[in-house]
């Protein structure tokens, strides 16, 4: 794998650097940017933005927002660029770099010469160093992973930098397609998840504790299975520990839970390795927050932890009623000496933004990665990183 951090100026000056990152952060996490408060996924492109500017190179920066289905979904012309617009971006990354932006605006891409022949004009014509092209998922041909439109992307710049490692599980046009067609670098943030995740999964120390909540469990199965030899316990919260908690016939009313998992769960109940809440907060017959002896419990298991890996929130915690176990638990893990990897953007916002804590022991390790982080560490080869190898 070629590593952005091993160029300089003389390969850098004056090259346009398409720059894929990760903008599909959640709406409730980007109703207020501002430079003081970014959600980790923003926060974290800075370095490897900074290292081009400071090359004199120039970047186009590459991301998604949403899925296509649900982009197309929306009729309202309004809302939908509302919604999922990347110029929302601008503003706060101007501020941060000091630089002029400028958006690239579309509604939806042609794979053409004409199209593509436009946008390598006016980067060509502009006297700034930084763009943005407007959401990938616009149109079919991201998520399609479709050769002929990652060829004509890779056309606009010299190289490309994959720093969105939170994408990287996924078989996209601008994650896997693009790197036949150009020569391409894992950027400064795909390099350190890639070595802190690494070192991750060959240290690991015991006892070791995963937590897990969040919507769904079918994201999180391959965590369980993948380190159900290595783990000492598996915390449980969120729409999980209702399908596990269902799973168990025990009835509970209307609250998130996955129907089609609940044999998959009733098998892994099994094991004594797999703690559930033993009390849970209920709303309008809803399950929405682990109580507050399971937050004792889970918290002292915490204490105890060397390793530590969590991903899904423990409760509905947009509503500050119900995100009591959620902070409980993260603030179990800032006071615990044991290695701690914490994934996922909703996850991670509960430190940065909801506890504002942006100085984190080292002991401490935010990843942007939800899903991809989950992969990475039960052992999967992510394709966006496995491209990056083979070409
Ligand atoms: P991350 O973004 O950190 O990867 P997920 O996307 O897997 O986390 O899950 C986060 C979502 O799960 C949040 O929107 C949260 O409200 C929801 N959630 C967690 N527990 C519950 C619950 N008991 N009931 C409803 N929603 C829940
Ligand atoms: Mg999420």
């Amino acid at each position: 794998m070629k590593f952005l951090s091993s160029l300089n100026k003389k390969n850098l000056s004056g090259k346009t650097c398409l720059l894929r990152v990760d903008f599909n952060i959640e709406d409730e996490l980007c109703k207020e940017l501002t430079n003081k408060c970014m959600p980790l996924r923003l926060r974290a492109i800075f370095p490897t933005i900074k290292f081009l500017i400071d090359n004199k190179a120039k970047i186009l920066i590459l991301s998604h927002r949403g899925r296509h289905k649900d982009i197309c979904a929306e009729k309202n012309d309004v809302l939908r660029k509302e919604k999922f617009s990347l110029e929302l971006f601008v503003g706060v990354i101007a501020k941060e770099t000091n630089q002029k932006i400028q958006f690239i605006d579309f509604d939806s891409i042609h794979p053409s010469d004409v199209f593509f022949g436009k946008i390598k004009k006016s980067i060509n014509d502009s006297s700034s160093n930084i763009f943005i092209l407007e959401n990938l998922r616009f149109s079919p041909y991201e998520e399609e992973d479709n050769n002929n439109f990652a060829k004509r992307l890779a056309s606009l710049g010299d190289i490309y930098i994959n720093d969105a490692f939170s994408v990287s599980h996924r078989n996209n046009a601008s994650v896997t397609a693009i790197v036949k067609f150009i020569p391409s670098y894992a950027g400064l943030l795909l390099e350190k998840e890639i070595k802190i995740l690494s070192e991750t999964i060959k240290k690991l120390k015991k006892p070791f504790i995963v937590i897990l909540g969040g919507a769904k469990i079918s994201d999180k199965l391959g965590l369980i299975k993948n380190f159900f030899d290595k783990a000492d316990y598996f915390l449980i919260g969120g729409g999980i520990a209702n399908t596990f908690m269902a799973a168990q016939d025990f009835p509970i009313g209307d609250s998130l839970y996955e129907k089609d998992m609940v044999l998959v769960a009733k098998k892994f109940l099994k094991s004594k390795k797999i703690i559930l809440p033993s009390d849970v907060i209920i709303n309008e017959r809803k399950i929405l927050d682990i109580g507050p002896e399971t937050i004792k419990k889970y918290s002292d298991l915490i204490k105890e932890a060397k390793m530590i890996i969590w991903n899904g929130p423990l409760g509905y915690f947009e509503d500050e009623r119900f995100a009591k176990g959620s902070k409980a638990i993260a603030k179990a893990i800032l006071k615990s000496k044991g290695r701690a990897i914490i994934g996922g953007g909703e996850t991670t916002s509960l430190f940065n933004l909801k506890l504002k804590t942006h100085n984190l022991k080292p002991n401490i390790f935010l990843s942007t990665g939800g899903g991809a982080m989950l992969e990475f560490l039960g052992g999967k080869k992510l394709p966006g990183i496995k491209v990056l190898n083979d070409f």
